[in-house]
């Protein structure tokens, strides 16, 4: 999950407490609050090495958040001082949001994917990133009042990351992270973000999937931050298919298995919107903005407008990429409208 998913108002419901508990001995789940309304918590895991243990993602920084953090680690016994190494799935808030905090605490070493400016240049400067956003609005066709009332909700809601630090190791294809369960290797896996790794552990067929496959289907990709996240986000699939996992841990809900089963239902759904969106536009060509309600049941609002909108590109973008469909600046010169090919 990410962000920029939506604009997240005053929240008023009951917020749940971060809690620990034991998946197997030797690994635990830490599950920790998040503020987005449909999605209430992330998941960091803790990992059994020597003296110590390796902690795999963070949660959000947001206020109080350390405590959650250290109340999910005490249900279990342990403590952030425990933490070896800390390595990041990818640069979503949820994921390395406290990445600092934990360094800081710990003295830990840090392991990110470098490909992070997705995660990390709107926390140096949040301004440019609304710009580019409500650039990407305009060329959308998204009326010029939801623009200026999207920008004024989106300034000042905090990035959830604590402060940005880079990794003392680049998390690439191939790097080992040896625990008392064996040795977790990491696989490059971008689409949901350009920085997302998982981590397998083939002695045990376990699979940290981070966002990358869930156990509940739900797609996400950054926007530009790369030419095709849609052809990455298949790619990576298979990857993941390969190494035929048991468990998934994931980085959101519960573990889960039938990870084959998953994946196969997210290529669907892929394979879904992608035709939704081609059967939006062969009659006549539109602009993203209303080819959105084609792809999704809801309506564009201030609420899901990022959210909808960048999937939404992000299917022309893969479909440009095949031929499948063309863009062409319309008669304003700002607005961008897509044809069938
Ligand atoms: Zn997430
Ligand atoms: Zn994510």
């Amino acid at each position: 999950m990410v962000r920029a998913m939506g604009l997240v108002g005053t929240n008023t419901r009951q917020r749940e407490l971060g809690r620990g508990e034991r998946v197997l001995p030797g690994l635990w789940r830490l599950r920790l609050p998040l503020p987005w309304p449909g999605v209430p918590h992330c998941n960091a895991w803790a990992i059994a090495a020597g003296s110590g243990v390796v902690l795999i993602d963070t949660g959000m920084h947001e206020p109080g958040s350390v405590a959650q953090l250290e109340r999910a680690l005490d249900q279990v016994n342990l403590r952030l001082e425990h933490v070896r190494l800390l390595a990041c799935t990818h640069a979503h808030s949820d994921h390395w949001g406290q990445a600092a905090t934990v360094i800081d605490r710990a003295g830990c070493e840090f392991l990110m994917h470098p490909n992070h400016a997705h995660g990390t240049r709107h926390v140096g400067d949040p301004d440019a990133a609304l710009a580019r956003r409500l650039e990407v609005g305009r060329q959308s066709g998204v009326p010029e009042a939801a623009l200026a009332q999207y920008a004024e909700q989106a300034r000042g809601i905090p990035s959830g990351v604590a402060r940005v630090v880079e990794a003392d190791r680049a998390l690439v294809e191939g790097v080992e992270i040896e625990t008392d369960l064996g040795t977790w290797v990491a696989y490059e896996t971008p689409g949901h973000a350009p920085s997302h790794v998982c981590l397998f552990c083939a002695e045990r067929r376990l699979l940290i999937s981070g966002d990358h496959v869930l156990g509940r289907i739900s797609l996400f990709y950054d926007y530009g931050y790369s030419p095709d996240p849609v052809g990455e986000f298949l790619a990576s699939l298979d990857v993941i298919d390969a190494l035929d996992a048991r468990l998934a841990l994931s980085g959101h809900g519960k573990p889960f298995v039938d990870v084959h089963g998953h994946i196969e239902g997210n290529r669907r759904l892929v394979a879904e919107r992608l035709d939704a969106v081609v059967t939006a536009i062969r009659a006549e060509p539109l602009t993203a903005v209303q080819i959105v309600p084609h792809v999704y049941e809801e309506e564009l609002s201030v609420r899901n407008a990022s959210w909808f909108l960048a999937q939404t590109l992000c299917y022309l973008r893969h479909l440009e990429a095949g031929r499948r469909v063309r863009g062409e600046r319309d008669d304003s010169g700002v607005t961008d409208r897509w044809r069938a090919v």
